[in-house]
């Protein structure tokens, strides 16, 4: 059985050392778990749906900050799509950019998946 949580931990290490949120935004692990983590909110903020608002994810938050957790960066649980005013909330208003990295041009959204039921 072949360990995907070793190659994470090489990801880990290369971007502590490198105290850039910036490579890490940019790398293809975070891709695929941002990725992850919109299939499973449809593509939609968690924080509006709570108050029966469905409006589309514009990034995914890391729940504890990727700077004081970085072992749970690419951690499903650790992530939360949010659009951008749940988001800046979420930072107390301050918004860290970095983090708007969900295609801010995406052209079109995604809602729908086979997930109709969910509404
Ligand atoms: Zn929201
Ligand atoms: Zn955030």
């Amino acid at each position: 059985m072949t360990s995907s949580r070793r190659d994470q931990n090489r990801y880990y290490d290369r971007f502590k050392r490198d105290k850039g949120s910036k490579a890490f935004y940019r790398s293809t692990a975070w891709e695929r778990a941002r990725e992850q983590a919109l299939i499973r909110d449809n593509h939609l903020c968690q924080h509006c749906i709570k108050r029966k608002r469905l409006t589309p994810a514009d990034m995914v938050h890391h729940i504890k900050p990727l700077s004081e957790y970085p072992d749970l960066a690419l951690v499903l649980e650790n992530l939360l799509s949010l659009c951008n005013s749940c988001h800046n909330k979420e930072h107390g208003g301050r918004g860290e950019k970095v983090e708007t990295s969900v295609a801010t041009r995406r052209a079109r959204f995604i809602v729908s998946r086979g997930n109709n039921e969910v509404f």
